[in-house]
Order: structure tokens, then sequence, then C-alpha cells
């Protein structure tokens, strides 16, 4: 593989070429596929080469098509609706400390 970065474009950490699980979707149908990627150690960031971009294109065609004869079936695919509520999204005072009005 070839890596099109040496250095993570989005916080220059190094790279590190790992095989890495990515979960495409393309209509109603979901795939995972194994590729290699370069994933910065820093934040996680993940890079591809524009072979894997192209081939994550194909799939992503083939699920929206229901061509998905050659693709091994895993399971179910769910939809979940969310039941946490909004509050947890409020800002809370660290450590219980009482915030200044
Ligand atoms: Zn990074």
């Amino acid at each position: 593989m070839i890596m099109p970065f040496t250095q993570c474009p989005v916080c220059g950490g190094d790279l590190l070429e790992k095989e890495v699980e990515k979960l495409l979707r393309g209509g109603i149908h979901a795939a995972v596929v194994r590729v290699h990627a370069g994933v910065c150690l820093r934040c996680g960031e993940r890079l591809y080469t524009q072979d894997t971009v192209r081939y994550f294109e194909q799939i992503r065609a083939k699920l929206k098509h229901h061509e998905t004869m050659d693709f091994q079936l895993l399971g179910q695919f769910f939809a979940v609706e969310s039941n946490v509520p909004d509050s947890a999204l409020q800002p809370t005072a660290p450590d219980g400390a009482a915030v200044e009005a």
C-alpha cells in the first residue's frame, strides 16, 4: 500500500499503517469491510488511499442497488430510537461545584 501522507493532515501526528474495519452504507443496506489505512497515533484520524476510496464507492453502489450476492451475510441491521433525555447534553458544573450566576 502506498500511503498518501506520512503525517496526519489534521494534527501533524505520526501515521501507522493498520488493518481497520470500515462500515459502509448504501440505501437500506450496510457492510463492514476490512482494509488497510493510515491511522494517526495522536488523534485517530484514518487516511485511505485513492484505490481504497474507490473500492468503498463500488461497495456503496452495490449495496444501494441490492447487489449483495457476493457479500457474506453477518446478521440483521437495526435502527434504535434514542431514549436518552436531552438534559444529558446540558453542561454540568465540574465536581459538583456551584455555578456562579
Ligand atoms: Zn492526527
